[in-house]
Parts: C-alpha cells; structure tokens; sequence
C-alpha cells in the first residue's frame, strides 16, 4: 500500500472549471522537462508518478498536478487542481478543481507550511538518484511512508533539524524512490531536480 496510486488521505473534492491556461503555463512548462527527463511519468504497471505544484501568490492555497496524470504526456488545465485547505492532523484536504489533487498533496502541503518564501514544490521517482542522495541530503524518516501524516510530521522536522531550506531537496527515506525539490518559483526548484539529476541519476 506504499504506491502512488492509492490515495491514503481523506480528500474532499468540489469540482469546478478548470483554472485559465495561462495561470498553468508555467507549471507545464517544468512539468514537460521533468516528463522528458523520465522523472514525472508512469510505470509498466500503469501507475502515474511525480506531481508539480505552485503556491498562489501570497495564499496558502497552491496548485497541483492532479491524481493520476504522471503518464499523460502534455497536462491542459483540466489536468490541475487547486488545494484551498489542508489539516495535517485529520490528513485531509479541500481541492476545486475539474480533477482531484494529487495524492501527495499533503506532502507538498508541508513544504508550503513550512517555508513561506517557498513557490513552487517538485516530486519525482528515480531509484538511482534516491539511492546515491539517501543520508546524503536531508532525508525523512525511513518509518514515514509516502502520503502519511507521518511524512508531512518529517518534512516539517527537515526544516527545524536540517539544511534543508539551503540545499531545497529532500529524500523521501520511507517512500523508495521519491525526492523532492522546492523553490521560491518554478525555475528553482526545477532547476535545483535537473541539476541532481543531471550529477547522480542520469
Ligand atoms: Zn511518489
């Protein structure tokens, strides 16, 4: 029960239109990169991995890759939810949107929590990468499985224990394969993955 596909939170969806295509532009933008890079896609099995999101501008609100879209080539709008609320003790959240938020949501939700200089937040599976950066960058708690409260309860301990907010990547210990990067906007945290990317899991 630790892949991607299954949604452990508990989600409450009010469907709506989707956003503009320019408020998504950006966000497809690094999604695409991040898709060519095989760090956003889908596995044999059929599952979808990797998921991308964008703070509102002064909000805690921000805006996501929906669930089940990491082996969609080009996003549109439709494929974007919008999370207005997060309680990380009930691990449930609120989106809008024409699909339901990604179901690492609340991971993501944590990075936002804890950082407010922080925009944009980047999630990706590569095995080789997460094996090389394991102990080597901040990395949670190997107790802490993928969409947990635990997981959200590690992030936030990153951020008090770690340099975390320097070096603006984590491994994720207890979900194997899964890495975060983050930023003050998109072209960081992009370029922050691709630049680890590039050094150790090419
Ligand atoms: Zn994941």
């Amino acid at each position: 029960m630790t892949n991607d596909g299954y949604i452990k939170f508990n989600i409450k969806w009010i469907k709506a239109k989707p956003l503009p295509e320019s408020v998504i532009r950006e966000l497809n933008k690094w999604r695409r990169k991040l898709f060519d890079a095989g760090l956003i896609g889908m596995y044999e099995s059929g599952i979808g991995f990797g998921n991308i999101s964008m703070r509102i501008p002064g909000t805690n609100e921000f805006i996501i890759s929906g669930s089940a879209t990491g082996g969609i080539e080009n996003l549109t709008a439709e494929h974007y939810a919008r999370v207005t609320e997060v309680d990380h003790e009930k691990n449930s959240l609120v989106c809008v949107g024409p699909i339901k938020a990604s179901s690492e949501s609340m991971t993501h939700a944590a990075v936002y929590d804890s950082d407010h200089s922080v925009n944009a937040v980047i999630h990706v599976h590569n095995l080789r990468m997460w094996k090389m950066l394991l102990d080597r960058v901040p990395t949670t708690s190997k107790e802490a499985t993928y969409g947990t409260p635990e997981m959200a309860e590690e992030v936030m301990r990153l951020f008090k224990e770690s340099d975390v907010k320097e070096k603006k990547i984590f491994v994720m210990g207890g979900h194997e394969e899964g890495l975060m990067t983050f930023g003050k906007d998109l072209d960081e945290a992009g370029s922050v993955m691709l630049r680890y990317w590039e050094e150790f899991g090419k």
